[in-house]
């Protein structure tokens, strides 16, 4: 993991970090100092789902494993190493459909066969021990565009939990009551600029699954706003929803439009979730956390897509910025 950029220490605060310029604001930098006065552990639940895949395990099965458990991501185990060697996601899913399906004819020989050794090509493992600040834990998810952290016991070496974006600002949610409200979370979002503006990576409602898993390939994004003739914003495919079709079976058949991928998906938030232009920085994180999604898609009155607010920038500017890192852009 790259190591957070070291920032000298400031023995007032009691913190292991300083500012590189000072805030502009007095109250710019609470999230920076709740962030960096809490360690990982106190983000844990108390109970939690936790899956490990053993790298001598198929591919496919691994893929249902995660469905059967509704669990959307398991580290993975080298038994000769005798360690953990990686991650298993829904990207990974997605990047084994996209490079061998051919067509719905043609069985995926890769998928069906593969262990996950065989296809892997392996990935350090980035994780933290579960007494880091989540200020690091923030750090590391950023710079290493990764959504998914394990955390680690330090005593016994085992995975306590896989710390996710969602998770942090629920705990900022849950314990941020009790810091005082900083002023910025007035601002409009237009205002602050919090977000990506430019080049968003959309998807026809009449696109073909198969070219909405060439976008996620080509553009790594997280999820895509689907949009219909008009330009107007329809629905939302995220990387998550890809796994419907490994617990319908039918991932065979990714000529499907995206309308019928839409309208099959088992669970999913009712409608799109978004946010506009004049609302306010605590109306969108309050809407993101209440709905416990990833992103809210940014319109205009017409619904047209002009971007998207993601927790990654968020997290970004509420926590890394005032702390003069920028994790996410650089
Ligand atoms: P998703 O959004 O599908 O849950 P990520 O964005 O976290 O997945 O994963 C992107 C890629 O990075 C995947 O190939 C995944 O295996 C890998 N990855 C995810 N988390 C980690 C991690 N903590 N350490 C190493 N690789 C990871
Ligand atoms: P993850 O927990 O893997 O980050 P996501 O938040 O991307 O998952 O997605 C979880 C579910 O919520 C998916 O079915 C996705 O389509 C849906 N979803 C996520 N963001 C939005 C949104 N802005 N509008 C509508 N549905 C959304
Ligand atoms: P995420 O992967 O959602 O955590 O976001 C990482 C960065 O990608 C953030 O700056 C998001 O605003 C941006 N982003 C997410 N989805 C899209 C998209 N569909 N098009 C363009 N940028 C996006």
């Amino acid at each position: 993991m790259d190591p957070v950029p070291e920032i000298p220490f400031t023995e007032d605060e009691g913190l292991t970090m300083r500012r590189t310029e000072p805030a502009r604001d007095p109250d710019e930098d609470v999230y920076t100092k709740f962030f960096m006065n809490h360690c990982c552990y106190d983000a844990i639940p108390t109970s939690s789902k936790l899956l490990i895949f053993d790298t001598t395990l198929q591919v496919k099965k691994a893929f249902f494993a995660l469905v059967a458990n509704g669990v959307r991501a398991a580290p993975l185990w080298d038994n000769r190493q005798k360690c953990f060697v990686g991650m298993l996601t829904i990207t990974d899913f997605i990047n084994i459909l996209h490079r061998y399906y051919k067509s719905p004819m043609v069985q995926i020989y890769e998928l069906e066969e593969h262990k996950i050794e065989t296809w892997r090509v392996p990935r350090e493992l980035t994780e933290l021990f579960s007494i880091i600040s989540l200020f690091d834990a923030i750090y590391s998810l950023l710079k290493n565009k990764i959504h998914r952290l394990p955390v680690i016991d330090p005593e016994s070496g085992n995975v306590l939990h896989i710390l996710t974006h969602k998770r942090i600002l629920k705990f900022l949610h849950i314990f941020g009551s009790m810091i005082p409200k900083p002023r910025f979370l007035q601002k409009r979002i237009e205002e602050v600029e919090i977000g990506t503006f430019k080049k968003i990576a959309t998807v026809q409602e009449t696109a073909t699954v198969y070219d909405a898993l060439s976008i996620f390939v080509e553009r790594r994004v997280s999820a895509l706003p689907v949009v219909n003739e008009q330009g107007k914003v329809v629905a939302l495919y995220s990387r998550f929803d890809v796994i419907n079709l490994a617990a319908q079976k039918n991932y065979n058949n990714l000529n499907m439009t995206m309308r019928e991928a839409i309208e099959g998906r088992s669970c999913c938030v009712e409608g799109v979730l978004k946010c506009y232009p004049h609302e306010t920085l605590e109306t969108i994180i309050n809407r993101i956390a209440e709905a416990e999604v990833h992103r809210l898609v940014l319109v205009d009155e017409e619904d047209t897509v002009k971007g998207i607010v993601s927790l990654s920038d968020l997290l970004q500017a509420l926590v890394l910025t005032p702390a003069g890192i920028d994790a996410l852009f650089s």
